[in-house]
C-alpha cells in the first residue's frame, strides 16, 4: 500500500525495486519445479479466540466479496483497500454493518482476485460476443489466497534458526499471533523454496496448500522405458491396457454414507442433530473424493512413467454421465484420470468414432455382430480370439502407430503390398470417415 509521506521519487524507486526483485524470483523459479503440498492445521494447538479468528477470516472474506459484487462499476474500480467498515446482508436480507479485522493483505487479495475474475469474464464476452452474466454472490468463501511468503504466511525456524525443537512443524499465518502446528511437513523436500499458498476450509478442517519450488534434477527413472501402450476405457473394468492389464478405478459410495443420508432425512431440519449429521455427510464426501483422487493418481503414474507413446480414444465421458451408465461412471475416478492423461504430451488421441471394439488387429476385418455382452472377440475372418477390452486397446495402439508413421515428415506412406491387414482397413475407415458430414479426427 502506498504511504502518503513518501515523495513521488521514493515511491517510484520502491516500486522499481519490487519489480526487479519479482523478476529475479520468476527467473529463478523458471528453472525449478513447483510442488504444492497440503498441510493440515492442528487447530487444537490454538485457543478458542484464535480458532474463532481463523474461521472469521473466511466469513470476512465472504462479506467483503459480496459487498464488492454489490457495488456499482465506478465504485468497484475506485474501491480503497484501506476500507474497514462495510455492510453485508444477513440471512433475512437486512443490511448489517461489518468491521473487517483481518489483515490488510487478505482484503487486497479478495479485491484483486475479483478484479481478475471480472476481467476474464469481460474478455470471454468480447471473444464470444455473448453476455455471460455477472459474477454471483458467494454463499461461502472457502479458499483464501496467501500471496506473499514472509508476509501472509511463513514457516518458523525458531529464534536460533533451528527447524527442530519447540518450533518444529509450525507455520505462521498473518493475523494469528501464535504459530500453528501443521501436519505433513515431511512432504517438503530439503532445500525447497517456499512461495505463495492458499488457506482452504474443508469439512475435515483447515488446510494450507503451500507451493514450493524444488530443484529440477535429471530424472534417473526416466531412463527406464516401457513399451508403447494402448488404453481402452470401458465401463465394467474401467481401464484395460494393450499389455492385458486391467485397472478397476471405481470407488463405491460407502454404505455408511447411505445410512447417514437416511438419518438426515428423519431428523428435524436445522436442529442440532441434523447439523451434526450434515457435517458428517460432508466429511464422508470429502473422504470419498480423496480416495478417488488417490486412485486416479496411482493409475496415471503406473500408465505414464517410462512410456514414450500412449494411445487412447477421444471418448465423450461427459455423455456417459447422462446416459445409461451414469451411476457407474460417476463412482469412478475415470474423469479425473482422463483429464490428466489428455494433458500429457505423450498421449495420442484417436477419433472417437474409430471402431476399436469391432476392428480385428490382425486382419483388419470389421466384426459388426459383436454385442456389449460378448466379452471375447473372435474374428470370423482370421480366427483371432482375444479378450474384448484387451483387443480394443491393441487396435488403438496400432491405430496410434499408424497415425505417427503417417505424420513423420519425409516418410512416404507404406506401399500397399507391405501394409498389414489392419493398416489397410484403418486407412479405408479413415477415408470413409473423412467425408464432409463425418467429424474430422482430432490431433
Ligand atoms: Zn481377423
Amino acid at each position: 500500500m502506498v504511504k502518503y509521506d513518501m515523495t513521488k521519487e521514493e515511491r517510484e524507486n520502491k516500486s522499481r525495486r519490487i519489480r526487479e526483485k519479482g523478476e529475479d524470483t520468476r527467473l529463478r523459479h523458471a528453472s525449478m519445479r513447483p510442488l504444492t503440498v497440503e498441510l493440515k492445521l492442528d487447530l487444537k494447538c490454538l485457543n478458542n479466540a484464535e480458532r474463532n479468528k481463523l474461521f472469521l477470516f473466511f466469513a470476512e472474506c465472504r462479506w467483503l466479496c459480496n459487498y464488492l459484487l454489490g457495488l456499482s462499476n465506478d465504485m468497484f474500480r475506485d474501491f480503497d483497500t484501506r476500507t474497514r467498515c462495510i455492510t453485508s446482508l444477513d440471512k433475512d436480507g437486512n443490511a448489517v454493518a461489518r468491521k473487517l479485522t483481518m489483515p490488510a493483505k487478505f482484503i487486497q487479495t479478495v479485491y484483486t482476485s475479483l478484479k481478475q475474475d471480472m476481467a476474464s469474464l469481460a474478455a470471454k464476452r468480447r471473444k464470444t460476443g455473448k453476455r455471460n452474466g455477472k459474477l454471483k454472490f458467494r454463499s461461502s468463501y472457502d479458499s483464501i489466497e496467501l500471496n506473499q511468503y514472509g508476509n501472509t504466511h511463513w514457516i518458523c525456524y525458531g529464534p536460533d534458526g533451528n527447524k527442530n525443537g519447540k518450533y518444529r512443524n509450525t507455520i505462521h499465518i498473518a493475523g494469528i499471533k501464535r504459530p500453528i502446528r501443521v501436519f505433513g511437513m515431511e512432504q517438503i523436500p530439503a532445500g525447497a523454496e517456499y512461495a505463495n499458498a492458499r488457506l482452504v476450509k474443508k469439512p475435515s478442517g483447515i488446510y494450507l496448500m503451500l507451493t514450493c519450488y524444488i530443484q529440477k534434477h535429471e530424472d534417473s527413472k526416466e531412463s527406464e522405458t516401457k513399451p508403447d501402450l494402448g488404453i481402452d476405457f470401458g465401463i465394467k473394468t474401467a481401464i484395460t491396457t494393450s499389455d492385458g492389464e486391467k485397472y478397476d478405478i471405481s470407488v463405491r459410495e460407502p454404505e455408511r454414507l447411505k445410512g447417514l443420508q437416511r438419518k438426515l432425512a428423519r431428523q428435524k431440519k436445522g436442529s442440532r442433530g441434523w447439523r451434526d449429521t450434515k457435517r458428517r455427510i460432508q466429511r464422508e464426501y470429502e473422504r470419498l473424493s480423496n480416495r478417488r483422487k488417490a486412485i486416479a493418481n496411482q493409475a496415471y503414474h503406473d500408465i505414464v512413467t517410462g512410456r514414450k507413446l500412449i494411445v487412447m480414444q477421444d471418448e465423450n465421458i461427459k455423455g456417459w454421465h447422462k446416459g445409461l451408465f451414469g451411476k457407474q461412471v460417476q463412482s469412478s475416478a475415470l474423469g479425473t484420470l482422463r483429464r490428466k492423461l489428455m494433458s500429457n504430451p505423450n498421449v495420442l488421441l484417436i477419433d472417437r468414432f474409430f471402431p476399436s471394439t469391432r476392428m480385428c488387429p490382425i486382419c483388419g476385418h470389421i466384426h459388426n455382430d459383436i454385442t456389449l455382452s460378448d466379452r471375447t472377440f473372435a474374428c470370423p475372418a482370421c480366427g483371432y480370439t482375444e479378450d474384448r477390452d484387451v483387443k480394443s486397446a491393441k487396435a488403438l495402439l496400432l491405430a496410434g502407430k499408424h497415425e505417427i508413421a503417417c505424420r513423420c515428415p519425409g516418410q512416404t506412406p507404406t506401399p500397399v503390398e507391405r501394409m498389414s491387414g489392419f493398416d489397410a482397413s484403418y486407412e479405408a475407415w479413415k477415408r470413409s470417415a473423412m467425408k464432409p458430414e463425418a467429424p474430422a479426427s482430432k490431433r
